[in-house]
């Protein structure tokens, strides 16, 4: 059990926002806020230090998602890799020529995604080198798959890059990646493919499951790692210009001193993934489904936004009817168990969902929605603890 600042004890069922640092994580990264400071671009003993620590970190995320190590790319986090990936991608495809690329993504992308592609389509990227961009959304089914038909529609040999990310952050979906890697090399055979793996790598093998993808994203602290470190996969051959210009790190695709702690930290978290991958998955998924089973049981008028054998095992997305997501939110707060909603922005506040919108729900029934996602932390007791909780807070709500 999680122990916050205050009482009651923390039910912290909030994993796909963020997830606590696993103690091995910080373990691992300690030396690395401290003593072992080194700038791991110098030359001396302490910078060379830095450097091997950085490389090895390199060489552990490279093998967690199948890569080369000079396909790895540090970055602060998935919202940095996503802006790399569309402005980097659509930026090359300017210098090779294309006056007015194509960029195709899903409806349903977190905004790290759909906010840069709709930037470059407004022309703001001009700075960044990227004139303007024609962006094609596409839309979902009802569990918020990728529809593959409305794909192939989007696919011609104008697209430069498609983003499609490998489960969603709110309800959970994973996507047919495979299938969309297939299309895109049939219909847009010049086009790179992005997948946002940030949500993915606690319970799939990305080096899998994103086996086809020429980038991938990941972020660190949604399985057990530090905030603000993440990396995107630069497959070899795929062209990309560079974002943050500078020293000309990161081999001129990513300037900026290292956070070798926060590289340290996301190797860490993905090798402890990687290891404990097949049990948490049937772990999480057995409380997931006795969450969701229960409050099903527990009460009328609750809804699962999505087929759960198609979701990550910790996603347990639910509409209450008649309920606000705001007042339900506040209510479990005050009870401890730490839930969400849609996406929160950077102040907080609850945002209409687009990815609910995209799969067809209404706004009324969207607003009634709460996302409870499990993670490494969960116990039985922590379930039960909001079983407890979550049906008298739904009654005291309904009219
Ligand atoms: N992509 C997805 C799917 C996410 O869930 C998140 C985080 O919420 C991000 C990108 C952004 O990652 P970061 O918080 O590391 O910037």
């Amino acid at each position: 059990m999680i122990t916050g600042s205050g009482s009651p004890p923390v039910t912290y069922l909030d994993h796909a926002s963020t997830s606590p640092v696993r103690p091995e994580v910080a373990e691992a990264m300690a030396p690395f806020a401290g003593a072992r400071f080194g700038n791991a671009s110098g030359a001396h003993r302490m910078a060379r230090d830095a450097r091997r620590a950085l490389e090895d970190a390199r060489e552990t995320v490279a093998e967690a998602l199948g890569a080369e190590p000079a396909e790895v790319v540090f970055t602060s986090g998935g919202t940095e890799a996503d802006n790399l990936a569309v402005f980097g991608v659509l930026g090359a495809a300017v210098e090779r020529g294309d006056r007015s690329p194509t960029a195709v993504c899903s409806a349903v992308e977190h905004p790290a995604v759909l906010q840069p592609c709709r930037a470059a389509a407004k022309g703001w990227a001009a700075v960044a080198g990227v004139p303007v961009v024609a962006v094609r959304e596409v839309g979902v089914d009802a569990d918020c798959a990728v529809d593959l038909h409305a794909l192939e529609a989007a696919l011609d040999p104008s697209v430069a890059l498609v983003s499609v990310m490998l489960a969603n952050n709110e309800v959970g979906t994973v996507q047919p990646l495979a299938e969309v890697v297939a299309r895109v090399r049939r219909l847009a055979p010049g086009a790179a493919v992005h997948t946002d793996a940030v949500q993915a790598p606690a319970y799939l093998d990305v080096a899998e499951a994103a086996a086809g993808a020429d980038l991938i994203t990941v972020s660190a602290h949604k399985l057990g790692g530090p905030k603000g470190s993440g990396a995107l996969v630069v497959r070899e051959g795929t062209a990309l210009r560079p974002v943050l210009h500078g020293g000309g790190h990161e081999r001129e695709r990513r300037s900026g001193t290292h956070d070798v702690a926060g590289a340290v930290g996301l190797a860490a978290a993905l090798d402890r993934a990687a290891r404990t991958r097949d049990a948490e998955s049937a772990r999480v998924a057995a409380l997931r489904d006795r969450l969701a089973d229960g409050l099903l049981g527990a009460l009328d008028g609750v809804v699962e936004s999505v087929d759960r054998r198609r979701a990550l095992p910790g996603h347990c997305h639910l509409r209450f009817a008649g309920v606000e997501q705001e007042e339900l939110l506040v209510l479990l707060d005050d009870a401890g168990v730490c839930a969400s909603a849609a996406a929160a922005c950077a102040s907080g506040a609850l945002e209409p969902s687009h990815v609910l919108g995209a799969m067809g729900v209404g706004p009324a029934d969207a607003r009634s929605a709460v996302r409870f996602t499990l993670g490494h932390t969960t116990t039985a007791d922590e379930v039960d603890r909001a079983l407890a909780v979550v049906p008298g807070a739904v009654a005291r709500l309904r009219p």
